[in-house]
């Protein structure tokens, strides 16, 4: 008998009846519980006065969802604090970024116990484990100290960072020593692992096993390479009902015969959107003839706007966006439609499907979704060509699309530019390599390896 899974995140997704759950995240959980049956438990994302110990639980067909609710101020301490403004950047390779306080460290840290007081009322003693992301970090510890033998895995969704990078926070140790209180680690990449294991072996001296295992002398702690995946049967499928739909058309219309370079990220600056911007910038400075012919449509939702950082990438695209465009522009023909706001998965296929070109340039990212959402969504018999930046951890996978350095304007515009000219048959074959990972490697196969690796770590 499989046991019976408890998922824990910093938010969950409630899917309510007849809807379908929406992130990649979202759509794993639910199948996950839908199979094994359980309990998503994660913050309600209210904030209260005086929050209650227990979790308030709610049920649907085959899933429990518990939540907590936190105060004003650990929202702000925990989450946009040391989760968005020191973890996020760090994890992102943006050191300058980093504003540390030790106020928020610490609160970071009871937020962790608060989560661990309110799943233990909850847990029965097969049960297995499941923490996600950065948010969550020594959740694994605090449970091991309020005596919780089951087994417990944690999957991290951001990059790990650089041993080096990871040594320059304050009292790191404290943070990540505690990921050896897991049974099994997971991360996107190989290089994350790899990048975990020599932080382990040089800042904490924990012995490194030939099979990717952290020793120390409580705890053997089993580390793997579980690359995220996208629900790719239910893109296909929608991209094949959107080829004919009133929404193509329309699109069609709006942009008429010009070729629509799509790029669909939440509003953050490891996304790289500035730098895009000028990339697109330089192919209609070095290759006049496209000016007219090619309109970069860019969706941009924007994200955790009380954070200072965001606010001020946010400022920096709308004056380069709106510097291109007053440039470059022709009164029938605008370069870049920069658009702040979110669409439904609908919308993104028909986008992704008109859209002969998708630019997905991150100057660093876990994984990056939308790169694969974009391969799956193409066409078969006139795929388009994906441009995608070397530091996405989709790069490791999707090895048929352009992979470019996103720091280097030129070699961006280039690649641009030989998009847009390149033969049916050379996108045919690049896709049809990206597809076959893609439907082998999608979301179910990620959480089922993860799972399933989890149940073959030694008690
Ligand atoms: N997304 C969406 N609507 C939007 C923009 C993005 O539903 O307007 C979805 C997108 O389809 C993808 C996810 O948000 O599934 C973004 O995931 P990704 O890994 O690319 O980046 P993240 O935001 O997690 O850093």
């Amino acid at each position: 008998m499989t046991s019976r899974l408890v998922v824990v995140s910093n938010r969950l997704a409630v899917v309510r009846e007849g809807e379908s759950p929406v992130g990649g995240l979202a759509v794993a959980v639910h199948a996950a519980l839908k199979d094994q049956g359980g309990i998503w438990f994660g913050r309600s994302g209210e904030t209260v006065a005086t929050p209650s110990s227990a979790a308030t639980i709610t049920h649907d067909d085959h899933m429990t969802y518990a939540t907590i609710d936190l105060t004003r101020r650990e929202h702000n301490e925990y989450y946009s604090g040391f989760a968005n403004s020191v973890l996020w950047p760090l994890f992102h390779y943006r050191m300058g970024l980093v504003d540390y306080r030790r106020d928020d460290f610490d609160s970071y840290f009871r937020v962790n116990q608060r989560f661990a007081r309110g799943i233990i009322p909850l847990l029965q003693p097969d049960d297995t484990i499941w923490v996600h992301d950065y948010h969550l970090i020594p959740l694994g510890q605090e449970l091991r100290r309020e005596g919780v033998t089951q087994k417990i895995g944690f999957f991290l969704h951001t990059p790990f960072p650089a041993e080096e990078l990871a040594a320059i926070l304050p009292r790191h140790a404290q943070l990540f020593r505690p990921m050896l209180a897991y049974d099994l680690v997971g991360f996107q990449t190989e290089g994350d692992r790899s990048a975990f294991l020599h932080y382990m072996q040089s800042e904490i001296g924990a012995e490194i096993g030939s099979d990717g295992t952290v020793q120390t002398p409580s705890r053997t702690t089993q580390t793997g390479v579980f690359p995220i995946g996208i629900e790719t049967s239910e893109i296909v499928a929608a991209g094949q009902k959107v080829k004919s739909s009133p929404k193509i058309r329309r699109i069609r219309r709006e942009i008429s015969d010009r070729t629509m370079i799509i790029g669909v990220d939440r509003l953050d600056y490891s996304k790289g959107l500035v730098e895009r911007f000028r990339a697109f910038e330089r192919l209609l400075d070095v290759y006049p003839d496209e000016r007219n012919r090619v309109t970069l449509m860019q969706i941009a939702p924007p994200s955790r706007t009380n954070v200072r950082s965001y606010r001020q990438i946010r400022r920096e695209l709308e004056s380069a966006a709106s510097e291109i465009n007053g440039r470059l522009a022709d009164f029938d023909w605008v370069p870049i439609r920069y658009i702040n706001r979110s669409y439904g998965q609908d919308d993104l296929v028909a986008f992704y499907r008109s859209s002969p070109i998708g630019l997905v340039t991150p100057l660093r990212d876990g994984m990056n979704l939308v790169a694969k959402e974009y391969v799956a969504a193409q066409d078969p018999e006139n795929p388009g060509v994906l441009v995608l930046s070397r530091f996405a951890g989709a790069a490791r996978e999707l090895t048929g699309a352009l992979i470019v350095n996103p720091f280097d304007t030129d070699e961006v515009a280039e690649a641009i530019r030989i998009a847009l000219h390149m033969p049916l048959e050379d996108r045919v074959r690049r896709w049809k390599g990206m597809m076959e990972r893609l439907r082998r490697q999608d979301v179910h196969a990620w959480r089922r390896q993860f799972l399933d690796a989890l149940a073959a770590t030694a008690t």
